[in-house]
């Protein structure tokens, strides 16, 4: 018998006929007398409809209730679970964040989880029942309720695998696995049968949606065994991630692409080049609690430096009131900015081993005229930012050089 926490995200709860193809798999693994937890997400789209809604009423919501709103999403899909579980003759009951007590900071919106009373939980597994969690939401220490930032029920699903001590959390979703790149964007992707703690931390924060990245950050630290997998496939092994001591195998230079649409860039001009000017720009920012990606200062000359950095496309427009309010006392030339770029991503942890990928990576890039704009590297991922009108180009390019496609 092991205890097994399964997530399955908003398509794999899409609709009534899949809420109960949900229950038929959690029925298959508690008949094999195994304790399940089920996290859901919201159906999918509620999410999106809900804060539309709030736009409507408020162009910039208000995070506390934009939280209290959203969280009904995940609400509405426990309990359809929970009753759809009864129907089969499981025994079900269905927990809020709140009502487990997941207990999160205050930050409403992308709020962290610091710890989960799991005592009832385990009263109800032990009664024989499935227990059924709401992914996404917690609640502070003052009984606010709070959401965990979008994609959180993976990280719902981790942490209860790492408070519970769970055998393996499970993530379905609507694609079978972890591919080398979005499928949706190469086709020719493949999914990998394993791919490092390491990696997918990368993929994820790089822009790979398939797993949130707090939820690989968890599983990392807790060393929870993850696997993602199909909600509409009966069979298959997903993709399991594993921990770089656990791999015998040579392992592949590259493993993935990653990239990411909502990048704009900032450049600020003719800044004096002297210490503490990068502080006093990014101190600007950080302000108004922007996070800043990408940062490039280049090599100054006649005493002047420019300085470029990139942050999400949603807060361009507010980065660059800041900046230009600021320019007098930063001594700014000219502050300029572009909110159409992109950055794609190889990631694997042969590059340790290998070089010669930031130079193959270039060359791709250069032989279908793409400009690259900034480039940022670490040990085991090469990152560049581009014009995102060349997005999907350069990721389809760069899996066929790094021969990511499938077999055959
Ligand atoms: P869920 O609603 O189940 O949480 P998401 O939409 O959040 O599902 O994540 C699954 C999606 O992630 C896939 O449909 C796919 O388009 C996208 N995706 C991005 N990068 C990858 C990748 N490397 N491997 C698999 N899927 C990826
Ligand atoms: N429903 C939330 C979202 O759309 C959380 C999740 O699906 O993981 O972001
Ligand atoms: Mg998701």
């Amino acid at each position: 018998m092991a205890l097994i926490v399964q997530k399955y995200g908003g398509t794999s709860v899409g609709s009534v006929e899949r809420i109960q193809n949900v229950a038929r798999r959690v029925a298959k693994f508690k008949a094999r007398g195994h304790q399940v937890v089920v996290v859901v997400s919201a159906i999918s789209g509620e999410t999106n409809r809900l804060i539309a809604l709030a736009k409507e009423i408020q162009s910039h919501p208000n995070p506390r209730e934009l939280d209290v709103l959203v969280a009904t999403g995940e609400q509405a899909s426990i309990a359809l679970l929970a009753m759809a579980l009864m129907d089969l003759g499981i025994r079900a009951k269905s927990y809020t964040g709140a009502q487990v007590r997941i207990v999160t900071d205050n930050a409403f919106t992308k709020a962290r989880i610091l710890r989960i009373d799991e005592e009832n939980i385990r009263a109800d597994l032990d009664a024989g029942s499935v227990v059924v969690v709401a992914g996404f939401q917690g609640v502070d220490e003052k009984g606010n309720i709070t959401t965990l930032g979008r994609g959180g029920s993976d990280t719902t699903g981790v942490a209860l695998a790492a408070a519970l001590k769970a055998d393996e959390c499970q993530i379905y979703t609507d694609v079978d696995g972890v591919y080398t790149t979005d499928p949706r964007i190469v086709p020719e992707a493949r999914r990998l049968k394993t791919i490092t703690f390491e990696e997918m931390l990368e993929m994820a924060s790089l822009g790979s949606k398939v797993l949130q990245i707090r939820a690989v950050e968890f599983a990392g630290k807790y060393k929870v065994k993850l696997r993602v997998l199909s909600s509409f496939e009966e069979r298959g092994e997903g993709t399991l991630i594993t921990f770089e001591e656990d791999i015998n195998m040579e392992n592949p230079i590259i493993s993935g692409i990653a990239f990411n649409r909502d990048e704009a860039k900032i450049t600020v001009l003719g800044v004096p080049d002297r210490p503490g000017i990068a502080h006093q720009i990014l101190e600007t920012v950080a302000a108004a609690n922007i996070d800043v990606d990408m940062i490039i200062q280049n090599v100054g000359a006649d005493g002047a430096t420019d300085f470029t950095f990139t942050v999400h496309r949603n807060d361009y427009a507010n980065v660059l009131k800041r900046l230009k309010q600021a320019q007098g006392k930063i001594g700014a030339r000219e502050i300029n900015g572009d909110e159409r770029t992109a950055k794609v991503s190889v990631v694997g942890v042969g590059m340790r081993s290998h070089a010669g990928i930031a130079s193959t990576m270039f060359r791709t890039l250069a032989g279908e005229g793409i400009n690259i704009q900034m480039i940022s590297t670490s040990e085991i991922k090469i990152s560049v930012v581009i014009d995102e009108k060349y997005l999907e180009l350069a990721v389809r390019v760069l899996h066929k050089a790094f021969d990511l496609e499938q077999a055959g």
